[in-house]
């Protein structure tokens, strides 16, 4: 297994990316701290470790994607995150958006539809340190509906509708961040869901993301 190393260098890129997201309209001071925290650098490549703490989406395996820092940040301040919170992520990927919402002391709950990138997270190293972190494989649109109801859902893949399974196993009064499809780009919806069950839709900035498909694969 390859050694980390988190040197001054990295921690001081990482400064600057925090800096960077501040700029970019980024306000909530507990997700810019828990992304100071996590060595981005150990969720890449290291043939991309110089470039780790650029504001930009890489390439992981299966050809999905780490998102790009702003994005994780921007979905992460819309779920406006309570230490405690259970929080449902729908696509795993490099486990970086689900590293930052376990650093902020919410019990996540993740899952990702291909085998390989799950088998991966059995080599995950902070296991021990996120030990509110727990990987599941499966059919994101399916949800978890032996853990459910949760405070929280984020859907990090492009969504092609908001799926009602997902909005059944939210509590009431919980939130939904949700990219969905607006043809070549998504735009970041956040579905709050009310305490007679109907829910309030409010719209944000446009994205990019890979596509959310339906069923397990591997
Ligand atoms: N949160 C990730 C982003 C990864 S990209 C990160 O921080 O790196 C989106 C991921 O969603 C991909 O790994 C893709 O395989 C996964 N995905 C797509 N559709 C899915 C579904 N229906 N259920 C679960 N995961 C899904």
């Amino acid at each position: 297994m390859r050694k980390f190393d988190d040197s001054y260098r990295h921690k001081g890129l990482r400064k600057k990316l925090m800096d960077i997201l501040r700029e970019k309209g980024i306000t909530d001071e507990n997700v810019l701290s828990a992304m100071n925290n996590i060595p981005r650098h150990f969720f890449l490549d290291t043939a991309l470790d110089n470039i780790a703490y650029e504001d930009r989406a890489f390439p992981i395996a299966e050809g999905q994607t780490i998102s790009q820092p702003y994005t994780v940040a921007y979905q992460s301040q819309l779920l406006q995150v309570k230490p405690q919170d259970k929080i449902l992520e729908i696509g795993t990927g490099s486990i970086y958006q689900a590293s930052v919402l376990a650093e902020m002391g919410a019990k996540v709950y993740t899952i990702e539809r291909q085998k390989k990138l799950f088998e991966k997270t059995k080599e995950y190293i902070f296991k021990s340190q996120y030990s509110n972190l727990k990987f599941f494989y499966g059919d994101g649109f399916e949800g978890l509906p032996t853990y459910a109801p949760f405070d929280k859902v984020i859907i990090t893949a492009a969504a092609p509708f908001i799926p009602p399974k997902l909005i059944d196993q939210l509590k009431p009064g919980g939130k939904m961040i949700i990219p969905v499809n607006e043809g070549e780009q998504q735009r970041m919806l956040r579905i709050t869901k009310n305490i007679d069950g109907s829910t309030l839709e409010e719209s944000f900035n446009n994205f990019s993301f890979v596509p959310m498909l339906a069923g397990k694969n591997g």
